[in-house]
């Protein structure tokens, strides 16, 4: 996340801007850095995915408030994590109703051939959340999830009127799905009112999905998510959204994975984290502990004279990357258990211990005192 220029600074405009000015500031910056119309200019798509992102904050007062009082790290406090690619070209597609860059121009200055609206459209984009354990983010995995989304009608094939009949074509706009109307300086083309830009109306309406032309379904689509992949991080299923229309393409499917917390390993990146509870003798004299991994028990050495609290390194027994490259380490730390009640045999070696220590002060103790010593010096 590269973005933690000012978010007022990055639309050019000033800290009490209206809504209405913010909307301008957003739609002509945009409209600039659209990566369609920079394609290959790597500046541009970053400035896009910036102002995308500035404007997903400021024109949402809650998020506003927080960014006026915390800054950037009052929002990832707050769990957001700023604008992907395909993030920025969502906020961009619900600003500009959808259909994309081609469509945004030609209604913007008159567009050639016209029609459009009427013509194929991309289906919309789904997303779902899938959750799984830690041991599966470590071997990668693949689930099949139920989704309901909407399919072509099978009595109508899709055309939304009664079989038998068919759609006419629009009389307001004569089939085209879009009115002129003039705005300023410029001929504006918008949505046709009547038909809702379909370019046809459906007299005679097919039962089956009332005239829509889809029905709800249930389809079960096996995802694959990769090993290594972290909490919140997105996979994109190309195809797997709704259907287009008039021939235009489906939309994608994006499934959000969560992994789960472990009951024993937290995880810190691609390295993973743990503490086990060691004892006196083990610290002292060096010993080994058997450390449950995400590849079942290792064993792990722990030096004579280790100090409680210490972390220790399992070299590549963290998380593989995502990336494919290598894997991550296991941190240990190994924290002294106290028994809290000795008794018998071990009480008279404690015991006996402890008169050892007495006769001569170690020399930890020493250099303990002598820091708190220097304190009141
Ligand atoms: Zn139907
Ligand atoms: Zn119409």
């Amino acid at each position: 996340m590269a973005a933690t220029r000012d978010y007022y600074e990055i639309l050019g405009v000033s800290r009490d801007i209206s809504d209405a000015d913010l909307k301008k500031a957003y739609r002509k910056l945009a409209l600039k850095y659209h990566p369609d119309r920079n394609k290959g200019d790597e500046s541009a798509a970053e400035r896009f995915k910036e102002v995308s992102e500035a404007y997903e904050v400021l024109s949402d007062a809650e998020k506003r408030k927080v960014y006026d009082q915390y800054g950037h790290d009052g929002l990832r406090g707050r769990g957001f994590s700023g604008a992907s690619a395909q993030h920025a070209r969502d906020i961009f597609e619900s600003f500009f109703g959808g259909g994309g860059l081609d469509s945004v121009f030609e209604g913007l200055f008159g567009g050639g051939g016209g029609g459009r609206r009427g013509g194929p459209r991309r289906g919309s984009h789904l997303r779902v959340a899938v959750q799984i354990g830690l041991k599966d983010a470590y071997t990668g995995t693949t689930r099949t999830l139920t989704i309901q989304r909407r399919e072509n009608c099978s009595t109508c094939d899709g055309s939304g009127a009664k079989p038998g009949t068919t759609p006419e074509t629009c009389s307001t706009c004569h089939g085209r799905g879009q009115v002129q109307r003039q705005q300023g300086f410029f001929m504006m083309q918008t949505p046709c009112p009547a038909c809702r830009g379909a370019g046809q109306t459906i007299t005679d309406p097919c039962t089956a999905c009332l005239g829509g032309g889809l029905v709800k379904t249930d389809a079960d689509i096996e995802i694959r998510i990769p090993a290594g992949i972290e909490s919140g991080q997105q996979l994109r299923v190309q195809g797997e959204g709704e259907p287009g229309e008039k021939g235009g393409p489906r939309g994608d499917l994006y499934c959000v994975v969560q992994v789960e917390e472990h009951s024993f390993l937290a995880r810190d990146g691609d390295n993973l984290l743990c503490e086990v509870p060691v004892t006196y003798p083990q610290l002292v004299l060096g010993g080994q502990v058997d450390i449950p991994t995400l590849e079942g028990t290792k064993t792990l050495k722990i030096p004579a004279g280790t100090q409680s609290g210490r972390v220790l390194r399992m070299r590549g027994q963290g998380m593989p990357s995502v990336r494919g490259f290598g894997h991550g380490d296991l941190l240990v730390r190994v924290q002294l258990h106290t028994p809290a009640k000795v008794s018998g045999r071990e009480k008279e070696l404690v015991e006996e211990l402890r008169e050892l220590e007495g006769t001569a002060p170690s020399s930890t103790q020493k250099s303990f005192f002598d820091k708190v010593k220097d304190l009141f010096d």
